[in-house]
């Protein structure tokens, strides 16, 4: 075996933040979020992403809406 340095070509490309431009197909149905204006839509699996509709950025992105405290109970604190 001989390896040439080459470490993970793909795995070095890819962002960390997981962003979606609006000719990109929508991989998960649920809501994004603007990149440009922060404004929230919904899409569904298999539909193409479109130019925001609050803002018009064309270079704008699109990425998954990040729902934290989704599981209740843990968030709040009863008292
Ligand atoms: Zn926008």
């Amino acid at each position: 075996m001989s390896s040439t340095g080459m470490t993970w070509p793909s795995a070095s490309r890819r962002i960390p933040e997981m962003e979606y431009t609006n000719t990109d197909s929508v991989p998960e149905s649920g809501a994004y979020v603007c990149t440009s204006c922060g404004d929230t839509q919904e899409f569904e699996a298999g539909d193409d992403f479109v130019i925001c509709d609050a803002c018009g950025d064309e270079s704008a992105g699109w990425e998954p809406q990040v729902t934290e405290g989704a599981e209740e109970g843990l968030g709040e604190e009863e008292r």
